[in-house]
Parts: structure tokens; C-alpha cells; sequence
């Protein structure tokens, strides 16, 4: 049942009379609330949900009916914004934020940083005779104009003509944070090019939308729409602030860069969907009930493999939407964290020993309410699709080194390859179900596809079930999971922005490719050329179909005989963005130019390069400033005492021994830290940030990892109350 526009106007009219603000308040709540939905069995999320996101439903009920529908066309057909629609959508925007308490908005936008930016202004206006107005035109909603000069350009931008534009993009809803009303935008320098993430990855989506309708036309397919959804399984670390704050390495990097073993690892497989504590449950609510009044669909939550560690998967959501939901939700899981006296790390690699953290991004392709990739029980008859896999495959063959461009970072470069992730190499899983029906297309022999069994458990008291036709393996980067697919190898703190545009992009070329094939051969069945082009398609890019332990060095070996590339290093698949056939692929589709191309490959490169350099002077400046003077500190007390005990006539051996060793110690790490200053200042004098990438990988990261190996071994031998930061045993097992 649900609410007539009467009820609304009754509450409306009350609120229009209430004596008090709180009554006017309270009027407003509940006009939320019946706006939602039905009164009778309304229930906490359906009453929160998308409280402070202007969503269709608001567009609907807040815009002249002609306006909305041409709005609607502007979202789903891409057509002309007109500035009188988007001054009345401006106005409708702003009478709907000051009822939800903001004062301010913003241009939110996703720079090459990949994390999001805003600058609020005020809605106030002074009338000029002391009065304020509070006003948002068309024109500000639209256009934005930052000072773009400190954003990271990878040089597309020479800060003396630094303007850059934000620009409004309507497909993804407005929403109101911390009193701001955050209208989602894309950021582009003054001749039109990308400066964000977001611009390429809406160019990728219109690009696959063109080729994947046309592919659907010849199959007698019309559909009004094809899009590309994504559901992020975001996983994360909590710990204590208190623990946090004695860290300068989390501080300043956000993973921990020295730390003994801890006692006890993730060996005992209990942290995994165990219990969630009540510290960690509150949090977990507290996210939820924000997310949701975003209209973000949070739905699972769990703990991870790791102690400590957690994961929160939505359900899955249209292409950049789905995109700008994640961001949001991994800064609302940072901000949220203070309330409980936690910190949410984001990082890969906060901790050695125990896993790091990803994001799986599921991806299929939708024709209005059809998934493409859904094979139903048929696969092997399903023609259809079998030409969307097959040109998966071979998108994902033939830009291989691009899709591991895509996740590579300094942060993703510790799980990658690390036997806790997917490796380095990329490869396709297709399960127990569509690998019999590849070979046998590839063969052209009959296949009996492997069908959904009903499991005999045994125990008749236990309802029986169907067994999943697609095993889960774990360890393949880009996995088919029953009608999507999973691609494994995205950090936790990346934006999915990139792997996206490249997926979508290398997908449409296999699609332009069918289209043409089909075309040549426009005197000959359809049907026929169709499962030929499919039957070849999959014997040309068979050797990128993987079904086994992706984390054996048999895979490795083999996948080198294949010819398949192994990336292992951010500065080695940073180098597949200034390939031609990739530079070709997307200039294409219109989705990035050389020159922007360079742009991100320069931005990356040199983000790159920052980030070991601040890793490298964070342990500087902990050893000089904080392990050295506490091994010197112990070293010299124990030494006190050895002496004390020698006048008695007292040996101790221990004691003794134990002051050598860490007296040796302290010795190796004060020249080891001189020479990770050098090196690190060496590679930091290079302009070239080429040059600079690949002095960190062979040069600065391995002194690095010397310098933590002997700090390691110190704290082993170091009393704890001398010890200056929490250990590993302390910060990964709190109650
Ligand atoms: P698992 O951990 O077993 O992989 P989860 O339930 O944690 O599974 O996450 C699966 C994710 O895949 C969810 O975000 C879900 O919404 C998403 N998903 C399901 N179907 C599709 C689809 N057709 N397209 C994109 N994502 C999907
Ligand atoms: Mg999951």
C-alpha cells in the first residue's frame, strides 16, 4: 500500500503551520518517512534509505513534469542540457538540501590522485540590505571552476594555465554530506581534457554501450539501454586509534614498515565469518546506517582471513555509480572509525605476515534487465552468450599487461603475486561448467554441459540443494562466478575507475570485431558465422584460460611458456599505457588520447616514486628518532647491569650475550638507515620518473626491506617497555 500524494500535502500543510522549528522538524521526518514508503510496515532501513539522496523519486516529485522527463532523456540518452532544465533542477536541488539541513555545496570530483575532492561554497547571498538569500543556480551546478593547479596533471596542465572545469554529471545522484550538498562532477583542463577518473571510465561506458547494442542488433535486440554493473567487495583493517597514533609509519603511510612476526598469525583460520566483536558490530552498524540514508547498498558484512581484518560487499550497481558508491563508502568507513576509537586502514600491505587487503570488482554488461553474461542452462546453445564471452576472453588476452597496468601500485605491489592474491600473471577462469564447453567448441565435438546437480548430503532432516555449477577458485585473477566476472587483482585503496575503462574499452573492440566479422560475411548465416567466430575466438585466446592453482610455480613456468606476460612490479606495468596497440585501442573508442594517455602514465609513475621516497624517509626518521635510541637505551641498562654484576663477581651470560647482539645491532641499523638516505636521495635527484621508478625497485625498496630486517630482529631481543611503538601482537588482537 502505498502513500497518496494527499498524505503528503496534509503533512506539508502541517509543516507549513508548525509553531516551533522542532515541530517544522519533526513534520519533515516524518514526511521522509511516509515518502518512503508504507506507514504500516515501515521498517528502520526502508525508512532511512536514501534519506540524503536526491534520487529519482525526489527528481519526480520535485520537478515540473515536462522538466523531469527531459532530464530523464539528458541521464538515459545522453541528450543536450538545456540551462533552463538545470536552473530548475538547480532550484528543485537546493530546496531539497536546505529542508535536509545543508548550508553549503560542492562539486565533488575524483582527481588522477584517485581519491575525491570538494571546496563548499555557501548557498548564502547577501540581499544587499543586510538580508541573505540562500541561492544555486543552473549555472552553478553545471560548471565549476577549482584552481586546478595543485592537482596531479602528470604534466597535461602547466600551472600558468591551471584552469580546470568541473562539470555536473546527471547520472549520478546529488547527495548531502556533513551538511554539503555534493553534486557528483567530472574534472577536465581547459581544452577539454580528462583530469580525473571518472571522464575516461563514462567515455569507456558509452563506448561499450555502442559496440554491445550493436553486437545485440544482430541478434534481433533493441534494448534501451547497456550498461555495465559492478559490485566492489571492499575489504579493510580496524585498530585501535591509541595504537594508530604511537605508529608514525601508519601515520604517514598507512602500513606498518617495521614489526616482528606477531606470536600468532591467521594460521588457525578462525577469524574468517567468526563472531564479530561488539567494538567492531557497532562500527559495522553504524557505516550501514549511513551508507543506506546515501542510498548506497550495503549488504554484506563479514570478518576477513587476516586478524582484525573485515570486508563490506554492496549489491552490485550500474557502472560509475557503482564507482562513486565505493569511494564514498571507503570515506565514510575512515570518518565513521573515530566514533568507536578505531582506524580504518585501506592500505594493501598494512601488515607483513597475515594477508593484505583487495577489492573484488564484480563486472557483467546489462541490456535494460537482461545480465548478458547470465549463461542459463543451455550455455552451449546459448549463442548470444557465448560471442559476449568469448569476446571477453580475448579482450582481457590481448590487453592483458593494460588490465595489470590498471590495479598496479606501490600498495598492490606487496599482494600481488604474494600468494594471498591473485598473481601477477593474468588469466581467465571459466570453471567446471563453460571449460567443457570451450574445448569442445574449439574441437568442435558435442559436449554434455555439466549441469546443476542436486548434493546428496546424507542427512534427511537437511532440506537437499543444487550444487553451484562454477567451483570458487580463489586464485584466478579474473574468475567467471556463475554470471559475472570477478576480477581479483584491484587493491583496497584504488579507485576502480581505471580497471574499469579498460575492461570496458577492450570489450567493445572484441564487439566492433564481431560486428565486422558479421559484416564480411553478410551473404552467409548468421547462426554459422557466429559460432565460427566464437569457435575462433576461443582457439586463438585459449592459452589465456586458466582453470588451476594460479598460486603454483607450475603456473608461472607455464604461463611464461604461454607467452603470457608476468608484471610483478608497479614500474614494470606502468609501461603497457605508452604501448601503441594500447594507445591505439583507446584513442578508438574515444575514451583517452595520447596525450592524456601520457598524462596518466606520468601521474602514476611519479605517484609512484613519492610514495616509496615517503616510505623510505618514514624509516629514516624511525630509526634515528625511535629505535635507535630505545636499542640504546636497553643496550645501555643491561650493560649497566652486566658491569654491576662483574664487580660482584656475578656473570651473567644472557645478559652479556644480549648486549652484544643488540650492540652489533644497533651499529647495522644506523649504517643501513645512512644508506637507505642515500639511495633514497639518489633516486629523487632523478627528473625522470622512469628513472626514478626504477632506481626505488631495484635500489631503495630491497635497502628497505634490510633495514626492516634487522629492526625486526632487534625488537625480538628489546624489552617491551623499551620497545617505542605497539608491536604486532599488541595492535592485531584487541578485544
Ligand atoms: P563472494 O565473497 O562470494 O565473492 P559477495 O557476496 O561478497 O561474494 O560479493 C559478490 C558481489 O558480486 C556483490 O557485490 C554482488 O552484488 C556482486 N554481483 C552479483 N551479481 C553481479 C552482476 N551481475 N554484476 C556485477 N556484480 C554482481
Ligand atoms: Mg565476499
Amino acid at each position: 500500500m502505498g502513500l497518496s500524494k494527499s498524505t503528503l500535502s496534509i503533512v506539508d500543510a502541517m509543516a507549513a503551520s508548525a509553531g516551533s522549528k522542532d515541530a517544522a522538524m519533526g513534520c519533515m521526518k516524518l514526511r521522509s518517512i511516509l515518502k518512503r514508503g508504507d506507514i504500516m510496515a515501515i521498517d528502520k532501513v526502508s525508512a532511512e534509505w536514501g534519506e540524503l539522496l536526491f534520487d529519482d523519486r525526489d527528481m519526480q516529485e520535485r520537478l515540473p513534469k515536462p522538466t523531469y522527463k527531459e532530464l530523464r532523456r539528458v541521464i538515459d540518452e545522453g541528450a543536450p542540457l538545456d540551462l533552463g532544465i538545470a536552473n530548475e533542477v538547480a532550484h528543485a536541488m537546493k530546496e531539497w538540501a536546505l529542508e535536509k539541513g545543508a548550508t553549503h555545496f560542492t562539486h565533488w570530483f575524483q582527481p588522477l590522485s584517485g581519491i575525491t575532492s570538494e571546496k563548499h561554497d555557501g548557498f548564502l547571498t547577501p540581499n544587499g540590505d543586510g538580508t541573505i538569500l540562500m541561492a544555486f543556480s543552473g549555472k552553478e551546478l553545471v560548471r565549476g571552476e577549482p584552481d586546478a593547479s595543485s592537482f596531479p596533471s602528470g604534466g597535461l596542465r602547466a600551472t600558468f594555465e591551471a584552469r580546470g572545469y568541473t562539470v555536473w554529471d546527471p547520472m549520478s545522484p546529488a547527495f548531502i554530506k556533513d551538511e554539503v550538498l555534493c553534486i557528483p562532477t567530472a574534472f577536465i583542463s581547459y581544452t577539454g581534457e580528462a583530469l580525473d577518473k571518472k571522464t575516461p571510465l563514462l567515455r569507456s561506458q558509452n563506448a561499450l554501450e555502442k559496440q554491445a547494442k550493436r553486437v545485440l542488433a544482430l541478434f534481433g535486440r533493441a534494448p534501451r539501454r547497456v550498461f555495465t554493473t559492478i559490485g566492489p567487495e571492499q575489504e579493510y583493517f580496524l585498530i585501535k586509534e591509541e595504537d594508530y597514533k604511537a605508529r608514525p609509519d601508519l601515520i604517514l603511510t598507512g602500513r606498518t614498515l617495521f614489526g616482528a612476526p606477531p606470536a600468532k598469525g591467521q594460521e588457525l583460520e578462525e577469524h574468517y565469518f567468526g563472531a564479530i566483536r561488539p567494538t567492531v558490530s557497532e562500527y559495522m552498524k553504524e557505516l550501514d546506517d549511513e551508507l543506506w540514508k546515501l542510498g548506497i547498498p550495503a549488504k554484506t558484512k563479514h570478518n576477513e582471513v587476516a586478524p582484525c581484518q573485515h570486508e563490506l560487499a554492496p549489491v552490485f550497481e550500474a557502472g560509475s555509480t557503482a564507482v562513486d558508491d565505493n569511494l564514498l563508502t571507503m570515506e565514510k568507513m575512515k570518518l565513521l572509525a573515530s566514533h568507536h576509537g578505531l582506524v580504518c586502514l585501506q592500505h594493501e600491505k598494512p601488515f607483513e605476515y597475515v594477508n593484505g587487503s583487495g577489492k573484488h570488482n564484480n563486472w557483467s554488461i546489462s541490456a535494460d534487465d537482461t545480465n548478458l553474461l547470465e549463461p542459463g542452462p543451455d550455455p552451449e546453445h546459448n549463442l548470444q552468450f557465448l560471442v559476449f564471452l568469448a569476446c571477453l576472453v580475448a579482450a582481457v588476452d590481448e590487453h592483458a599487461d593494460l588490465l595489470r597496468m590498471s590495479v598496479a601500485s606501490a600498495g598492490n605491489d606487496h599482494r600481488l603475486g604474494a600468494n594471498e592474491a591473485p598473481p601477477a600473471v593474468v588469466s581467465v577462469f571459466l570453471g567446471d561448467a563453460l571449460s567443457p564447453v570451450v574445448e569442445a567448441l574449439i574441437h568442435k565435438e558435442h559436449v554434455d554441459v555439466a549441469s546443476q546437480e542436486m548434493m546428496d548430503l546424507g542427512i534427511p532432516q537437511l532440506p537437499a540443494i543444487l550444487r553451484d555449477n562454477t567451483d570458487r577458485n580463489r586464485t584466478s585473477p579474473f574468475a567467471f562466478t556463475g554470471n559475472k566476472f570477478e576480477f581479483r587483482m584491484c587493491g583496497s585503496q584504488q579507485n576502480l575507475s581505471d580497471p574499469n575503462v579498460v575492461l570496458n574499452t577492450a570489450v567493445a573492440e572484441q564487439c566492433e570485431r564481431f560486428c565486422d566479422y558479421v559484416a564480411d560475411r553478410s551473404s552467409e548465416d548468421f547462426v554459422t558465422v557466429a559460432m565460427r567466430f566464437v569457435r575462433h575466438t576461443f582457439r586463438d585466446h585459449q592459452r589465456i584460460i586458466f582453470d588451476g592453482n594460479g598460486y603454483s610455480d607450475e603456473w608461472a613456468a607455464e604461463a611464461e611458456r604461454r607467452g603470457l606476460p608476468n608484471l610483478k612490479t608497479t614500474p614494470d606495468a606502468l609501461g603497457a599505457l605508452m604501448d601503441p596497440d594500447n594507445i591505439a585501442l583507446f584513442e578508438n573508442y574515444g575514451v583517452l588520447s595520447e596525450a592524456e594517455l601520457h598524462a596518466r602514465y606520468v601521474a602514476k609513475a611519479e605517484q609512484y616514486a613519492k610514495l616509496i621516497n615517503i616510505e623510505a624517509n618514514t624509516m629514516s626518521y624511525m630509526a634515528r628518532h625511535m629505535y635507535l635510541p630505545a636499542l640504546m637505551s636497553y643496550s645501555g641498562d643491561l650493560a649497566n647491569s652486566v658491569a654491576i654484576k662483574a664487580e660482584l663477581g656475578v656473570a651473567s651470560r644472557a645478559e652479556k650475550d644480549i648486549v652484544e647482539r643488540l650492540t652489533n645491532g644497533i651499529d647495522t641499523i644506523y649504517d643501513l638507515t645512512s644508506q637507505l638516505e642515500q639511495l633514497a636521495a639518489h633516486a629523487n635527484r632523478k627528473t625522470n620518473p622512469s628513472e626514478q621508478d626504477a632506481l626505488c625497485r631495484d635500489e631503495v625498496i630491497p635497502a628497505m626491506e634490510a633495514l626492516r630486517a634487522e629492526v625486526d630482529a632487534m625488537e625480538r631481543l628489546c624489552g617491551e617497555d623499551y620497545w617505542p611503538v605497539p608491536s604486532y601482537n599488541q595492535m592485531l588482537f584487541y578485544v
